[in-house]
């Protein structure tokens, strides 16, 4: 019944699920080959069904901050499990949860748990367009918010273009009210509120972008978005689901002392189950129904598995040294890399803020989505599939993060240099 290769499962998969998977990335689409299918992961360590091991980057594209199968976070789940593993009714740990992440993240006064990310940024654009009585959302080209459809337009020419839909089956009426902007350019935003200003809503960004690859805010950026904003009644939307509780207990917000309005998080505090939140000033929240009249319900928000090892994964980041251990393994990797690349005159980026990392196949640096896509992405494919041949598992994209975790040591740490190091060498 069960194939036991990976590539015996991959054409089983493939006739059963499109394209063989239930998320796109996984496919290995974008840098070719298949898939390996896993068994288990323990730690900092993945290992396929033939018994592969690989070191792993990925962390299920963000929330295994404290490595797979955490002893804690597992038992906290079991404990749980036994207890029942959804009510329909409110339970004590939705308290304790959003009491931790109001605490922990400064602009969220009061939170909204749902079961995505998606579910979080899908919400907060209808809470801004509600609260606001506005209809455009402004969005920046190369961050991701998800699969809904007001997030998935490009621009069309040029600065605040109205939208054309990128995805079919979203239709040009809904696209049209997405304005996309580059990121890194707050005069792109000011043009973008001139042209559309009494009618948008939010301007919604990820404060450090992960999904073009780890691009990092120039300095005043962030700044500039929030007086642009505030002073055209424009709610800003930080969409910190990988940020969030990566970047530190406050996400980017608190890393770069940056309020948004609302705050979208996941990824971690749902410690690897589906979860995520919405969140920010109580008085745009106690919009959301049953205080106020926006609808957004979900029969599993709120889960009670999903608390338990989001408050056990939060509880085990606030011990000592946690963010400061893992930057420490950030720079090393980024450091590292970098003196290579110069050293060989390797055309070759290599953003990194905390426990993310990306290594980009172009010279010059990366502040945007115009900068990535000039990236070398045969080259990185080539890179991709030497890391795995020295067991490690770097996301099959050019345009993802490395995602470190407090169970990497230092001498896997060490161990992957070397091997990025060994696999750019063959591809330069
Ligand atoms: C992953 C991600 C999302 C979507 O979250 P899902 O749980 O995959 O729906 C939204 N925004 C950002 C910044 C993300 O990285």
């Amino acid at each position: 019944m069960t194939a036991a290769t990976s590539t015996a499962l991959f054409s089983e998969a493939q006739e059963l699920l499109p394209g063989g998977v239930n998320s796109p990335v996984r496919s290995f689409a974008s840098v070719g080959g298949s898939p390996f299918f896993v068994e288990r992961a323990s730690g900092a360590t993945i290992w396929d069904v033939e018994g592969k091991s690989y070191i792993d980057y990925v962390g299920s594209y963000g929330p295994m901050i404290l490595g797979h199968a955490a002893a804690p976070v597992v038992a906290a789940i079991a404990r749980q499990a036994e207890k029942g593993t959804s009510f329909g009714a409110p339970t004590a740990l939705e308290v304790d949860m959003a009491r931790v992440v109001t605490a922990c993240v400064p602009s969220v006064a009061m939170v909204r748990f749902v079961s995505s990310g998606t579910e979080a940024t899908m919400s907060a654009i209808r809470l801004a367009r509600a609260f606001t009585k506005r209809r455009v959302i402004v969005k920046c080209e190369g961050c991701y918010h998800g699969h809904g459809d007001a997030f998935l337009s490009r621009a069309g020419s040029g600065l605040a273009t109205l939208g054309l839909s990128s995805s079919p089956g979203v239709p040009e009426a809904f696209a049209a009210l997405t304005v996309t902007i580059p990121f890194n350019d707050a005069a792109a935003l000011r043009a973008a509120l001139d042209a559309h200003g009494d009618d948008v809503a939010a301007f919604i960004v990820e404060p450090v972008p992960a999904n073009m690859g780890v691009v990092l805010p120039r300095s005043g950026y962030l700044e500039e978005i929030r007086e642009l904003t505030a002073s055209r009644g424009v709610l800003l939307i930080f969409d910190e689901v990988i940020s969030g509780f990566r970047l530190g207990l406050g996400g980017a917000q608190a890393h770069f002392g940056v309020m948004p309005d609302l705050t979208c998080l996941g990824k971690i505090i749902g410690g690897g189950l589906p979860v995520g939140a919405y969140g920010g000033r109580k008085d745009i929240m106690q919009m959301v129904a049953p205080c106020g009249p926006v609808y957004q319900a979900g029969t599993l928000s709120g889960n009670p598995l999903a608390m338990r090892a989001g408050l056990e994964t939060i509880a085990h980041l606030k011990l000592p040294e946690t963010y400061e251990r893992l930057a420490t393994f950030g720079e090393i990797l980024a450091s590292g890399l970098r003196e290579a690349a110069t050293r060989h005159s390797w055309p070759l980026t290599v953003n990194q803020l905390g426990s993310i990392a990306t290594p980009f196949f172009v010279a010059g640096g990366v502040a945007s989505w115009d900068d990535a896509r000039r990236a070398d992405t045969g080259r990185f494919s080539r890179f991709h599939r030497e890391l795995l041949n020295r067991g490690v598992f770097l996301a099959p994209s050019q345009f993802e993060a490395m995602f470190l975790s407090t169970a990497h040591s230092a001498l896997d740490v060490e161990a992957t240099l070397r091997a990025m190091i060994a696999a750019a060498a063959t591809v330069f």
